[in-house]
């Protein structure tokens, strides 16, 4: 299987090759070149399996014939062995034909350990492989970044720089990212805004002998093998409710537009997805674009739901390649339509087949909290902000007569204790494994939101130098 850039003129590359690179050198992001299928009776044999047994059937067809193979079935059982539900994702009933699919119960109680523990054991084993060393740089209001230390810490073909903006991330997050003491893991506090950390980032990828100085790699949700770790439980959870003989519907709440796209890509394997619903909160770009077929960004809303506290969903790029035929120009063009004038207008015929397969629903703060509220007093579930918006999205949509509707639990509500408390009185539980942690010594430094000072102290720290930064 080779990935092609969205934008056309970057090189394919193998599995191996796209993990590491993240972007394509033409600035589009990787897809697979063809959709692998998996038949009817292939997926009706995932029934029963452990999840990293059924995980690995999903993604083994997209890595048949790359070295990155030999490792899958290893990096899988260890990635979810750390998960505290031996069901890994299991699925909780919420209402008639209305279930929630709990992704919240891997080691930083949000859904991107589910990926991220995944990508960070492949990077390391092919690094290994290759004889070189790579530097993750990433910035994070809070959720990516605790992943990702998580992930990283203790591997030793990669450093890890992860900035965040001083005093603007919770408590619970900045611990669960400082209290890493591994000698790999390099937390910074920038004296800005996350839009600061942001372009510091921007500006150290743009850079093109740092880049190659320090083997820089990317973790965000444009790496495909992020999106590709979360085809799996679209799957196991379709399965337990009747698929391949029975349609499911998914509703999960969206920022980056990576987890959807994940349930998209499990449709094009042949999963009988009927409806994929996005859920977002005021940040509400993509229902708008629903409305009009004009996709046009405003300025981001701070909520009770930070993580999706985006208003460019940089994956909705892979969306418009597929909705554009596989048109790598047209592509171009939306891009540059975005860029140049801050919106693009769909074609009659992509806005059409956008619309058969999605639906968009945003949720306002009142909305989540009384969501939280109601779920809890109607069944006894505590549900984070995250959540509340999934579930108040599914809840606008249209009945869709028998077929089961399952929404994206994506973090656990002790991460948002207070968002918690305020809709129903009381705190969420705070799972042990957190109050452990939380009680540990913190490591951090804190510098101006200056590139240059940045730069320096990464250089400073970075293990490398790398052996040949080709990708
Ligand atoms: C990252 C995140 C999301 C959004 O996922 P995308 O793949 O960016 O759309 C939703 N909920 C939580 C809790 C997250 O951490």
């Amino acid at each position: 299987m080779k990935f092609i850039s969205t934008r056309g003129s970057a090189p394919a590359l193998s599995f191996e090759g796209a993990l590491l690179a993240a972007l394509a050198g033409d600035g589009g992001l990787f897809m697979p070149e063809v959709w692998p299928q998996l038949k009817p009776d292939e997926i009706a044999a995932l029934a029963g399996l452990d999840y990293a047994d059924a995980a690995y059937r999903v993604m083994r067809p997209y890595l048949e014939g790359d070295p990155c193979l030999a490792d899958l079935e290893d990096v899988l059982s260890e990635a979810y062995e750390g998960f505290h539900h031996p069901a890994v994702a299991p699925l909780s009933q919420i209402g008639p034909n209305s279930f929630v699919l709990e992704l919240f119960h891997g080691p930083t109680l949000a859904f991107k350990d589910l990926a991220m523990q995944v990508v960070s054991r492949f990077m390391n084993r092919a690094l290994r492989r290759r004889g070189q060393r790579a530097t993750v740089v990433g910035a994070t209001s809070g959720d990516t970044g605790a992943a990702a230390i998580e992930a990283f810490r203790g591997l030793d073909a990669i450093d890890v720089f992860i900035l965040h903006p001083e005093g603007r991330v919770s408590d619970v997050q900045r611990r669960q990212m400082t209290t890493a003491t591994e000698p790999n893991i390099h937390n910074i506090a920038v004296q800005g805004t996350f839009d600061d950390c942001q372009a510091i980032v921007k500006a150290l990828f743009g850079d093109q002998e740092l880049n190659a100085r320090l083997g820089l790699t990317g973790i965000n949700s444009i790496n495909f093998a992020r999106i590709l770790a979360q085809i799996g439980y679209y799957f196991t959870s379709a399965v337990t409710l009747g698929a391949p003989y029975r349609p499911v519907a998914f509703t999960v709440p969206t920022g980056n537009f990576g987890d959807i796209f994940a349930g998209y890509a499990a449709r094009a394997m042949g999963l009988p997805v009927q409806r994929l619903v996005i859920a977002t909160n005021l940040n509400d770009s993509l229902p708008r674009a629903f409305a009009s077929g004009t996709y046009e960004p405003h300025g981001v809303i701070a909520t009770a739901s930070p993580s999706m506290d985006i208003q460019l969903a940089s994956n909705f790029e892979r969306l418009l390649f597929e909705l554009a035929g596989r048109d790598a120009s047209r592509v171009r063009s939306l891009m540059e339509d975005l860029r140049r004038q801050g919106s693009f207008q769909l074609s009659q015929g992509e806005f059409g087949q956008l619309r058969e397969i999605f639906s968009a629903h945003s949720a306002g703060e009142d909305v989540t909290e009384m969501t939280i509220r109601g779920v809890f007093e109607e069944t006894g579930m505590v549900v984070d902000p995250h959540t509340a918006v999934g579930i108040a999205a599914s809840q606008q949509e249209a009945a869709l007569g028998t077929t089961p509707m399952v929404v994206l639990s994506t973090a656990h509500p002790a991460k948002f204790p207070d968002a918690v408390k305020r809709a129903i009185g009381i705190a969420p539980a705070q799972p042990e494994r957190l109050t452990l942690k939380l009680g540990s010594e913190e490591r951090c430094t804190v510098l101006p939101a200056d590139f240059g000072t940045v730069a320096d102290f990464i250089v400073a720290r970075a293990a490398s130098p790398l052996t040949g930064a080709e990708a």
